[in-house]
């Protein structure tokens, strides 16, 4: 690979940045972590109104701005009610796939700081129990969360300080495997945070500029379509870091990275992807080009709010999206590379 990166970085800043609990809007504990991360690799960072973290690097030529985009936030639940048992209901912050929740260990946060851990369960959670009924449908209506405290009732939960509208973060589990996989919830995205961070590393210990003055955001609400709806006015280019998908008609691999044409709604700008494709041949990384059906990046979200601008998205192919998902380095560190060839070159 022509740029020498730090993959070893990459696989220990995912692992670091997957184990901050960050459900949609929810960057408490994100934000110093971040900013900490940040600053350990030599750059401040600045914030808008929305908390959305920006890293900007002057170009060797500043008459042109372009952003670069990764989320921060991964999919999460809120409370939305306790039952009489003191069992917890959830609404749902993004996609989730709930069949892969079940029996999942969770961390609820309260908004006086208070954590507590428990079990994601469906109301009919035991074969034994409920033989029928245990093969219900995993749904919002029939999941719950068994507190791992003393209840039996929904006075009990409340004595803890546990309230409807506290977040509920899922446990990542995140795995490396000596054959260069990467298994974990929320490699979309935090995968792509870490190769962004990881071309900032590359950059800082080169000495490098990038070609035109570029904006590094890391926004919160993707996961909800709102994380890149805000796009400051000089920005006339954006590139959203996303996952890339795997399926029938697609090309798409964990051992490559994903050019997206299209996704549900938007076509990618066609000189743009153009580039993307060029520059990918030229540093002989393995990519696909493809077409999604349900998808959709902060790219999309800044095209739609009706910024003027032309937008892209790349990233690391992945199996089980919005469940555990699995990818491998090879797909992770083509993403970086493609990422500092888009920085650096023509
Ligand atoms: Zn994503």
């Amino acid at each position: 690979m022509k740029y020498l990166f730090d993959s070893d970085f990459t696989k220990t800043c995912f692992r670091d940045l997957v184990n901050v609990a960050s459900p949609v809007g929810y960057y408490v504990q994100m934000e110093p972590f971040f900013a900490a991360l940040a600053k350990d690799l030599g750059y401040e960072v600045s914030y808008d109104n929305k908390r959305t973290p920006y890293i900007t690097l002057e170009g060797q030529d500043n008459s042109k701005t372009v952003q670069v985009t990764a989320h921060l936030d991964t999919l999460g639940f809120l409370i939305r009610g306790i039952d009489s048992k003191g069992w917890l209901m959830v609404r749902q912050l993004g996609g989730v796939n709930y069949n892969t929740l079940d029996g999942e260990t969770v961390t609820v946060y309260t908004r006086d700081g208070r954590s507590y851990t428990g079990l994601f369960l469906c109301r009919e959670h035991s074969v034994h129990v409920h033989k029928e009924e245990a093969r219900a449908a995993r749904t919002e209506e029939n999941m719950r969360i068994l507190l791992d405290e003393p209840i039996s009732s929904a006075e009990d939960v409340k004595k803890l300080g546990i309230r409807n509208g506290d977040v509920i973060d899922v446990q990542p589990r995140c795995q490396f495997t000596d054959s260069g996989y990467i298994k974990s919830r929320y490699i979309d995205d935090k995968a792509c945070v870490a190769c962004v961070l990881t071309a900032l590393k590359y950059l800082k210990e080169q000495g490098l500029k990038p070609r035109f003055r570029t904006l590094f955001s890391f926004p919160y609400s993707e996961e909800i379509g709102t994380g890149g709806t805000y796009v400051p006015p000089e920005v006339s280019e954006i590139i959203a870091l996303d996952i890339g998908l795997i399926g029938p008609g697609l090309e798409g691999s964990d051992r490559k990275v994903s050019i997206c044409a299209k996704d549900a709604t938007i076509h990618y700008d066609y000189a743009l992807n153009n580039r993307l494709i060029r520059l990918a041949e030229a540093n002989d990384i393995d990519y696909a080009v493809d077409v999604y059906n349900s998808y959709g990046t902060d790219a999309k979200a800044a095209v739609q709010a009706g910024n003027n601008l032309r937008a892209a998205t790349f990233g690391m192919g992945t199996y089980g999206t919005h469940g555990m998902e699995r990818t491998h380095m090879d797909a992770i560190n083509g993403t970086t590379a493609l990422l500092l060839a888009y920085l650096l070159e023509e």
